[in-house]
């Protein structure tokens, strides 16, 4: 090891930049299959993660980004309740 500064980077779906955890939102596919904007970062299931920023928000809706990364629909409320949470 170096010494260096664990951190949790993850990718944003939309735009593509690496940034800590604590800065990104996540959209979690529940094992019941429903999609829903995770707030905490800790829901189980699989996710994606966006900038805290609505434009990704934005741009990850028109893209279907989220949608072909958990190969399932994501319904027009989510990224509403994901804009809600920013
Ligand atoms: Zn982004």
């Amino acid at each position: 090891m170096t010494g260096q500064k664990r951190t949790t980077e993850r990718m944003c779906c939309a735009c593509g930049t690496r940034r800590e955890k604590k800065d990104l939102i996540r959209i979690v596919r529940t094992p019941e299959g429903k999609v829903t904007a995770d707030g905490t970062g800790r829901a189980n299931g699989r996710g994606v993660y966006l900038c805290r920023d609505a434009a990704c928000i934005r741009l990850a809706e028109k893209k279907k980004a989220a949608e072909r990364s958990l190969k399932t629909e994501v319904p027009a409320e989510v990224y509403g309740e994901l804009e809600s949470l920013l």
